[in-house]
């Protein structure tokens, strides 16, 4: 370790930053953060600056440094002029008299470095390559930036609340840590993320007296876990997967998006193939319901968004009625992330004024769907499960008004590395299907939008076309 991580305490402590441009005013800022008082020495004051006095107030002195300036009670020097020989003079005065100090762009004359900071104060986590590339350190505190949650300030905050009634009532520090370690990373800490300061609170003054009577109980998320590429999760869902004691999971979930779960959790498939589910909606339901009564966090994961053709509703309207918590995790659909990886845009603004969802799914052998609406000209239709009706659509349509030559797609496994997109008309498409191996889970988009795939398409794979 070049640099030894350190917080040091700024608030009312005397720095000084030598210069006055738009690199002193972002470490005036910084400073400023940690509620510095901050003296500024420089022949010129940019008014990046000066816009900082008030604000900050800044005790700002135009002059030039030189060795005689007074650096005592200083906690810290900031040098950042665009002047090498100042800069070595501040380094040097300083050190002399052991201030840290700090050379914009020149390791070798610094005493310490500023970091990448992540601000979720209280949380606060500081990045640092040693000097050796601060782009390198900025590029992974956006990683940890997305990592997170912006509300871990306010968690904490929380968290140092309760601290005392904590210890009170959990006497052991064993397992006071892991209960902390749930409440922390667990519903309460999920009500906090999302707003829900009092709810939260009152969620954990529950737990701490279910903790004293020994009762438990879990939670269920209902998690969109996307159609079908990883990292095309949201960061609340890989969250949700990696706290999770159970996931229970369908088909359309893909085996790289169960490998993100947490190792050592629970993973049950439930199924849910055409005509083959391997648990009935009313077993799953309850299956829910029964591992969240036996204290479990259970992740529902299912492909694409769980409120489009997911019967999510129906899951929650389950969990509801026997009182379970719960939230829903929004994923993005087959829709959206079909046509963006077919580079089919789903409205646009020569082509679709309107994008209807449908689904093709056949009942009784017939599709029931309001044909003379889907055949007027400038909208685009997506069918959800519509590969087996997919003749039967076409037909519908055309017999409704739309012409024949009405381009369509056919997105297999969209955003995937098996992704296969093949466009036809309404009058050829059926046709040419039929004579191709076809895996689902496949999506089909009808109207004219579908004419910009050979434009715009982007995303390659190497699949048959
Ligand atoms: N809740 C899901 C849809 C479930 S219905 C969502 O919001 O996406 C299942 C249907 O979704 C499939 O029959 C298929 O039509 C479509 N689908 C889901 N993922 C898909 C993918 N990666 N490629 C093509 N179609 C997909």
């Amino acid at each position: 370790m070049d640099y030894f991580p350190i917080f040091v305490k700024l608030k009312d402590q005397d720095c000084l930053v030598v210069g006055a441009g738009e690199i002193a005013a972002r470490k005036i800022e910084l400073l400023a953060r940690a509620d510095a008082k901050i003296t500024v020495i420089a022949n010129e004051i940019s008014s990046a600056v000066s816009n900082l006095q008030v604000t900050h107030n800044l005790n700002i002195q135009k002059k030039t440094f030189s060795p005689t300036v007074d650096l005592h009670g200083f906690r810290l020097v900031v040098s950042a002029t665009d002047n090498a020989d100042t800069n070595r003079l501040v380094a040097k005065t300083a050190a002399e008299q052991n201030i840290p100090v700090n050379v914009v762009d020149s390791p070798e004359l610094c005493t310490f470095i500023f970091p990448a900071i992540i601000d979720r104060s209280p949380v606060v986590a500081a990045v640092s390559s040693g000097g050796a590339s601060p782009v390198l350190a900025r590029l992974l505190r956006a990683k940890i930036e997305g990592l997170i949650p912006p509300a871990y300030g306010r968690l904490a905050h929380i968290a140092e609340k309760f601290r005392p009634f904590v210890k009170r009532i959990i006497k052991e520090p064993a397992q006071r840590r892991i209960f902390w370690e749930n409440i922390l990373q667990g519903s309460i800490a999920e009500l906090v993320f999302s707003g829900k300061e009092q709810e939260a609170e009152a969620q954990l003054e529950q737990t701490l007296i279910n903790q004293k009577e020994n009762v438990n109980v879990g939670e269920v998320y209902l998690v969109g876990a996307g159609p079908g590429a990883p990292d095309l999760l949201t960061f609340r869902a890989l969250r949700l997967m990696q706290q999770a004691d159970v996931i229970v999971y369908d088909r359309l979930v893909s085996p790289e998006i169960i490998d993100l779960a947490r190792r050592d959790s629970e993973k049950i498939y439930v199924g849910k193939q055409r005509h083959n589910h391997a648990l009935p909606q009313e077993s799953i339901n309850s299956l829910l319901a029964d591992l969240a009564k036996a204290g479990k966090r259970v992740v529902r994961l299912k492909g694409g968004d769980p409120f489009i053709f997911g019967r999510g509703g129906e899951e929650i309207e389950t969990l509801m009625q026997q009182g379970i918590n719960f939230q829903v995790v929004p994923g993005i659909t087959a829709a959206s992330g079909c046509a963006t990886y077919a580079g089919i845009p789903l409205t646009h603004r020569d082509h679709a004024q309107s994008c209807t969802f449908v689904t093709g799914h056949l009942k009784d052998n017939s599709i029931n769907l309001n044909w003379k609406q889907l055949a007027a000209p400038n909208q685009t239709i997506v069918i959800y499960m519509g590969l087996v009706g997919l003749e039967k659509i076409c037909q519908s349509l055309i017999e409704h008004g739309s012409p024949k030559n009405l381009p369509v797609a056919l997105v297999q496994q969209g955003t995937t590395s098996n992704q296969r997109v093949i466009t036809g008309t309404l009058e050829s498409l059926p046709g040419i299907v039929a004579g191709q191996d076809i895996k689902p889970p496949t999506l089909v988009i009808i109207g004219t939008v579908v004419m910009l795939h050979d434009k715009l398409e982007w995303f390659h794979t190497d699949q048959p076309v």
